[in-house]
């Protein structure tokens, strides 16, 4: 039997609701499948300054380090709002956790439902069939370049340095064409090659790296301003999409909003030792304590923990078709709520996701 240490952040507001219910559904399929997973629980966010005064305390750093994946919930909340910026969960123990472990890549997919394609803000025959996967880089680009003020001779101004390496771009890359093999087979790799020279350059790397070892993959470029329309004009068409920190922190949001809802979204940060699963929505502390948060989120991205950290494709692909089994059956939580269908409980949709396995 394969064993997999997994670290547990719960975290704060819905954190600790849905982050049990993706357990149910990991142990499930470790039963189905000969795993054994075994979980060890940190602070992390509101309820780790709570417990020990700081969001990121060194022990869950620790416990990350050691572990072969880790399961977070949300960090956040009103309660913590009015921290200084670097003692707030989010700045205080998401981005040092995501720079402590190296995790470069950013995966969303953004997957519509059928049962669910009405809630989304675009016509169903355009969004349904959408099965795009966003990978962001993570850890480069102009949101970790130098940040400065200063003066000249015209008055203040604002810098912020966008800088990219080859080997950044060429890791990013490589992992999309991998994965794009597992999927549809095809890369859209956008930039804004037009005007910026680290976008020329990342179009450079692709290309090479196509050229190199990924011939069989077909690669299209966009500029990001283009892919933005297309995204929402052809959205089935996309397969995989790569690109930097920036353009990949807009493109995601508005990939995800077309899904219909926010709690049907998981997400996973990939890096060198270990990687990150956690859904792509935050805390919701408005409906905190209240059994109504959908933890589909949750429970799609231990499928993707399976998928991407143990490649236990099977696993994953159980609870892909379980997840949609629960939705066809009618089942739903208040944010995804249709007349005529069965409202019920978070620990309730855990328990047909388990049934349905
Ligand atoms: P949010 O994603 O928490 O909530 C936005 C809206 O979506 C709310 O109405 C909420 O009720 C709803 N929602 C979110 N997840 C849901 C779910 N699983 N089921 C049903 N409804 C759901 O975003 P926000 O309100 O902007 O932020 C709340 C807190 O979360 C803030 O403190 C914010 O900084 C934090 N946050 C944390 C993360 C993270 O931990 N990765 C990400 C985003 C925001």
């Amino acid at each position: 039997m394969k064993e997999y240490k997994i670290a547990v952040l719960p975290g704060d507001g819905i954190g600790p609701e849905i982050v049990p219910e993706a357990i149910k559904v990991l142990d499930k399929v470790g039963e189905m499948y000969g795993l054994s997973f075994s979980y060890e629980e940190g602070y992390i966010g509101g309820a780790a300054i709570d417990a020990v005064g700081e969001p990121l305390p060194q022990e869950t750093l620790d416990l990350c380090k050691k572990s072969d994946a880790i399961l977070l919930g949300a960090v956040g909340g009103p309660k913590w709002d009015n921290l200084p910026v670097e003692k707030r969960p989010e700045a205080g123990a998401l981005l040092p956790l995501r720079k402590a472990l190296g995790l470069y890549a950013n995966i969303r997919p953004s997957v519509v439902y059928e049962e669910l394609a009405d809630a989304s803000t675009l016509k169903k025959e355009v969004v349904l069939g959408t099965d795009l996967l966003t990978i962001r880089e993570l850890t480069g680009g102009i949101y970790f370049g130098a940040k400065y003020r200063s003066e000249d001779e015209r008055g203040s101004f604002a810098v912020d340095e966008n800088k990219y390496y080859v080997d950044e771009i060429e890791r990013i890359c490589r992992l999309a064409f991998k994965i794009a093999r597992t999927r549809g087979n095809k890369v859209t790799s956008v930039d804004k090659a037009n005007v910026l020279e680290t976008s020329r350059l990342w179009r450079e790397t692709v290309v090479a790296l196509h050229d190199k070892e990924f011939k069989d993959v077909e690669l299209e470029h966009l500029y990001v301003d283009n892919a933005a329309m297309q995204l929402i004009l052809r959205p089935t068409s996309f397969d995989v999409m790569v690109t930097e920190n920036m353009f990949g922190d807009i493109l995601t949001d508005q990939a995800s909003v077309m899904t219909g809802s926010i709690g049907m979204l998981g997400s996973a940060s990939i890096g060198g030792e270990v990687a990150l699963y956690e859904p792509a929505h935050g805390s919701a502390p408005d409906i905190a304590g209240q059994g109504k948060a959908n933890p589909l989120a949750t429970i799609l991205s231990v499928a993707m923990m399976l998928k991407y950290s143990f490649e236990e494709l099977k696993a994953a692909a159980r609870i892909e078709a379980a997840v949609k089994k629960v939705l066809a059956s009618g089942y739903r939580t208040p944010d995804i709520m249709e007349e005529g269908k069965t409202l019920v409980s978070t620990s309730e949709v855990g328990d047909l996701v388990v049934k349905a396995l």
